[in-house]
């Protein structure tokens, strides 16, 4: 998605959404912009708000109040949520909701039937994602006969396959030991920074938001912190240096 020079990719505006069922204010009043090509990590304990935010950056669920823009155009505009969710966004979450009649491959590939790609284009992209997460030996195989992890990383695979602009990911590593969530943290990121997409990770796991180049943390639905002040100038690198970078 092509932006306005300067103007940042996300725009997050005094958003509030309350649960009447409940009588719950999940979201309080959230604002924040993020660029294309950061890693922003979403913090907090348990019921903070953080899978509501998603849902409402997602176009899966409205905001009460306030607005989000998303390369300069106002989502409650958003005539066709389906179309702009598989053309400009790409969704993780914690358990790999990969289709079990269909191998890695085809699930890779899946999304893109939705931008209309031909067929071949289509493999070309899955087997080069597939790759890239290390699964190529396995992209003929069924999710039930991969491993918890590998699925994850499938996942990653399927969520960056419409080169997103945006990659929208909730407790990706709730699902896996810490040695397969940081590797599927570690790929999230540098596939996405090498496509230039905004990665926003929702993690109430301190280890997890660490690998991330910023961090927002909420509490009761409101913003309590942001470190976007230290943020440093971050040009496309590997992943070692973007965790010398967070390291404090
Ligand atoms: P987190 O992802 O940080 O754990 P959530 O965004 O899921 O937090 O939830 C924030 C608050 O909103 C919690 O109190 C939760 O119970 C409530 N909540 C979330 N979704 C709904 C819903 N669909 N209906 C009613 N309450 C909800
Ligand atoms: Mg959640």
């Amino acid at each position: 998605m092509n932006e306005a020079t300067g103007s940042p990719l996300l725009r997050v505006e005094g958003v509030s959404r309350r649960f009447a069922d409940g009588d719950v204010q999940a979201l309080d009043g959230v604002s924040f912009s993020a660029s294309a090509g950061e890693t922003l990590a979403l913090t907090g304990p348990s019921g903070c708000g953080k899978s509501t935010l998603l849902s409402l950056i997602g176009l899966l669920d409205q905001p009460d109040r306030g607005r989000i823009l998303i390369g300069g155009q106002d989502l409650a505009r958003v005539r066709q949520a389906s179309a702009f969710r598989a053309r400009h966004l790409g969704f993780v979450f914690q358990y790999h909701h990969m289709v079990p009649t269909m191998t890695l491959q085809e699930n890779v590939e899946a999304p893109m039937l939705a931008l209309g790609l031909p067929r071949a284009a289509r493999r070309d992209r899955a087997a080069e994602l597939l790759q890239a997460v290390g699964l190529a030996p396995r992209a003929g195989f069924l999710p039930r006969h991969v491993s918890g992890g590998e699925r994850q990383r499938a996942a990653v695979a399927r969520a960056l396959a419409n080169r997103p602009a945006i990659v929208l990911a909730d407790e990706p590593t709730g699902s896996l030991d810490s040695r397969n969530g940081q590797r599927v943290v570690e790929l999230l990121i540098t596939q996405a920074r090498a496509e230039g997409a905004l990665v926003l990770v929702a993690s109430h796991n301190p280890e997890v938001a660490a690998a991330l180049q910023r961090r927002i943390a909420l509490r009761d639905g409101v913003c309590v912190a942001d470190d976007r002040e230290r943020l440093r100038p971050a040009p496309p690198q590997g992943l070692a240096s973007v965790f010398s970078s967070t390291v404090r």
